[in-house]
């Protein structure tokens, strides 16, 4: 090439354009740095030249070597940027719970995996009750506290391997319990009726006094030809029940799958509630 220093401008081009990762840039860098001048001088370059052109060498190599550490140091935050955008947006705001685009990919593997291995799926919708009331009373901060107290609640309760736990939306949440016959999983909603009423939480506005929930169960064992949504129609027409049943109750719905016990309790009031088509959850 009739230039001088043309392994300056090939570094140039290198460093970049190239998008040299740091441990290369360094590596590669450091290798030239002692390797050119040496080189140079074993080839009998003279020496204010070689000191000439070292300089050069060296100076480019520093600069690509910053400049590789930078775009590195960059390439990291954006990607931890994206790394927590991601997370939130799965994260309910207010509540810390998994939101309802989060539940809805969830329970989809929870369906493929109960299918595989024949094993109960425990849905269970849980709405506050009387919750507009509350909010008109107490206000909209306090309505805030206690929607982060149930789910609270919730998510003591459902923290078992499988399970799932999530805010589908205003005061709406959906528990799962993987493996649970009908009888446990009462057992389980019952035992969310008593800590909510532990709670202790004041609401003028209901039957009962005090803040109570709702709840819809329907126990499956799924099958693979058999839709996730009609199991959670199926919780939410025994939520409906529930609310239809004089509210802070739990209505097992229509038992389906093998070992599954009949509609028990309240839950047999549901029986002729089954009629509007799919849709209240996906
Ligand atoms: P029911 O017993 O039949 O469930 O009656 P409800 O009053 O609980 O149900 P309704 O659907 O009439 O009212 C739900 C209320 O939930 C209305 C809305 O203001 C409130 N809400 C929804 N999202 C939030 C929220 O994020 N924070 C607060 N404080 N209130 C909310
Ligand atoms: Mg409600
Ligand atoms: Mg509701």
């Amino acid at each position: 090439m009739p230039v001088d220093y043309e392994g300056v401008l090939l570094l140039m081009y290198v460093y970049g354009c190239g998008a040299v990762r740091l441990r290369t840039a360094v590596a590669c860098g450091t290798t030239i740095c002692v390797a050119y001048p040496l080189a140079e001088a074993w080839a009998g370059l003279p020496p204010d030249a070689l000191q000439a052109r070292t300089l050069f060498i060296v100076t480019t190599n520093v600069i690509g070597m910053v400049t590789a550490w930078i775009l590195d140091q960059e390439a990291r935050g954006n990607f931890l940027v994206a790394r927590q955008l991601r997370g939130m947006a799965h994260v309910d705001f207010l509540t810390g719970l998994p939101n309802r685009r989060d539940f809805s990919e969830r329970i989809e593997a929870a369906w493929k995996q109960a299918s595989a291995e024949r094993r109960p799926l425990a849905i269970a919708l849980v709405d506050v009750d009387w919750f507009k009331a509350y909010n008109d009373r107490y206000g909209h901060p306090a309505g805030d506290r206690v929607l982060r107290a149930v789910a609270q609640v919730l998510a003591r309760h459902a923290s078992g391997s499988g399970d799932l736990v999530a805010r589908l939306g205003g005061e709406e949440f959906v528990c799962v319990w993987y493996g649970a016959t009908a009888g446990a999983a009462r057992a389980a909603a019952d035992a969310i009726h008593a800590d909510i009423a532990a709670l202790g939480v004041p609401h003028a506005g209901s039957d009962a006094g005090r803040l109570t929930l709702s709840i819809g169960l329907h126990v499956v064992v799924p099958r693979p030809d058999q839709s996730r949504a009609d199991a959670l129609y199926q919780a939410d027409q025994a939520l409906y029940a529930a609310k239809a049943a004089g509210r802070n109750t739990t209505v097992l719905g229509r038992a389906d799958g093998e070992g599954d016990p009949a509609p028990a309790g309240r839950g047999a009031a549901a029986g002729g509630m089954y009629e509007r088509e799919p849709g209240g959850v996906s």
